[in-house]
């Protein structure tokens, strides 16, 4: 899930951008309401997650400009202001939840999983695939039954596949999924996590798309 943070507390959206990571989400954060939109404009995220107080324009106009060109990007209001009149306001304009300030990082990640299993088009939590199963609710994955402790990178790649079983995937798609802006990224870092997932998954799970991509065959 690519998330867009647009958080003009800078401090705050270091915290809540290394949090997030570490639950799973790819986090790319701008700090105005420009940037926001411009940054909608070149790649729409899977989720927004907009901060009302920016300094260059009032976050709801960018909620509207937002719902303008894309209807159905979920969108996670911030707000520092309290008070059911803003909570109406936002949700009048096009969000879809709200969280006013202070809230917990925890708070936060729970909503994004709602917005998360309902972008998904899976009932349940569970991806199966042959003898692989993965749990997207617990974070876990099965090989025949036996729990596989996989990193985070490669625990994201492998639900990216599998939850796209069927369709190739680029690897200037996957390093999108894969890693935020700006993040130091070895070349050859998405063969490496290939590399290390095929050792630990069955053998030709994941098949190489000579120079385009990766694909998990659909079973
Ligand atoms: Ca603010």
């Amino acid at each position: 899930m690519r998330i867009l943070l647009v958080e003009d507390d800078l401090s705050l959206a270091a915290g809540l951008k290394d949090a997030l990571s570490r639950e799973g989400f790819v986090v790319n954060h701008v700090a105005n309401g420009r940037l926001a939109l411009a940054a909608v404009r070149a790649e729409v995220p899977d989720i927004l997650v907009l901060d009302l107080g920016l300094p260059d324009m009032d976050g709801l106009q960018v909620l509207a400009k937002v719902r303008q060109r894309d209807e159905h990007i979920p969108v996670m209001v911030l707000t520092a202001r309290s008070g059911l009149d803003d909570k109406i306001a936002g949700l009048d304009s096009g969000a879809d939840d709200y969280l006013a300030k202070p809230f917990s990082v925890e708070e936060l990640a729970a909503r994004l999983r709602v917005f998360e299993r309902r972008l998904s088009t899976a009932v349940t939590s569970i991806v199966a695939i042959g003898e692989v199963e993965l749990d997207t609710a617990a974070h876990s994955v099965q090989v025949l039954g036996e729990l596989v402790e996989l990193p985070r990178r490669e625990y994201m790649l492998l639900k990216i596949l599998m939850e796209s079983a069927g369709k190739v995937l680029t690897r200037e798609s996957l390093d999108a999924r894969l890693y935020s802006w700006g993040e130091e990224v070895a070349s050859n870092a998405l063969e490496v996590h290939i590399h290390h997932l095929r050792k630990k998954m069955p053998d030709k799970l994941i098949k190489t798309v000579r120079g385009i991509g990766y694909t998990v065959a659909q079973q």
